[in-house]
């Protein structure tokens, strides 16, 4: 079977107790890793930040995608490249006197532009850049916070953004991230997603054991999408 999604876990959720172990089953078999920053103003909470993503670098090969739930992202792009992001995914409403400036410094720094928009967020918004991205990371619940019901009018948001992309001709991929799980990677990938953000409710607490958890997470994703069609 053709890969219908790829995979992006959230290097944050990795056993500290396991680290280096769990890092190289993952980046073995992931297609991003996902690295969650958050400043604690933008989102109430705190997480890993680019020395993290620094550490990493040497001993993975996936490409890392700096997710910032920050709210003045200008200040770490340039700590993001040297610390080896691929991708560095800004959110909207922390960008909008700024957007061309920022997504132009991530581009000449040598990385690829995404861009993160919370539930709230309209699309309207990234009209005007669209074509200067190589990513759009939907959030399905509010950004930065665990246990949250998926918002069900996010596939809706998704397939509009889907059509956008295929009315203007840009290849631009489309992630889904927040409170991953079995019940929602069919309706995602039927939307149009091409990403799934894994966190720990889709990956780690499936089992202590990496590996077993890896194959577990990927068989619920194969039999969510058995007969799953694209629209
Ligand atoms: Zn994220």
């Amino acid at each position: 079977m053709d890969k219908k999604l790829f995979l992006a876990p959230s290097m944050g959720c990795c056993d500290l107790f396991d680290f280096a172990h769990q890092v190289e089953v993952i980046d073995a078999r992931a297609d991003f890793l996902h690295i969650d920053i958050k400043d604690g103003n933008y989102v109430k909470t705190y997480s890993i930040g680019p020395d993290f993503m620094a550490s990493l670098a040497p001993h993975v090969s996936a490409p890392m995608d700096a997710h910032l739930m920050v709210r003045h992202p200008q200040w770490i792009v340039e700590e993001c490249a040297k610390a080896g992001a691929a991708y560095i995914t800004p959110h909207t409403d922390c960008i909008e006197s700024d957007a061309f400036i920022t997504f132009n410094k991530i581009i000449s720094l040598g990385c690829k532009a995404g861009v993160a928009l919370n539930p709230a967020a309209s699309l309207e918004a990234i009209r005007p850049y669209l074509h200067l991205l190589s990513k759009v990371t939907i959030m399905i619940v509010d950004a930065g916070y665990a246990g949250q019901r998926v918002i069900e009018q996010m596939y809706s948001k998704i397939r509009t953004l889907a059509s956008m992309r295929q009315d203007q001709g840009l290849d631009f991929l489309i992630e889904a991230d927040g409170s991953m799980n079995a019940d929602v990677y069919r309706p995602l990938y039927e939307a149009g997603a091409d990403i799934v953000v894994l966190g720990s409710p889709a990956l780690w607490s499936k089992d202590p054991d990496i590996e077993k958890a890896w194959g577990i997470m990927q068989s619920e994703i194969d039999s969510a999408l058995e007969d799953a069609v694209r629209p």
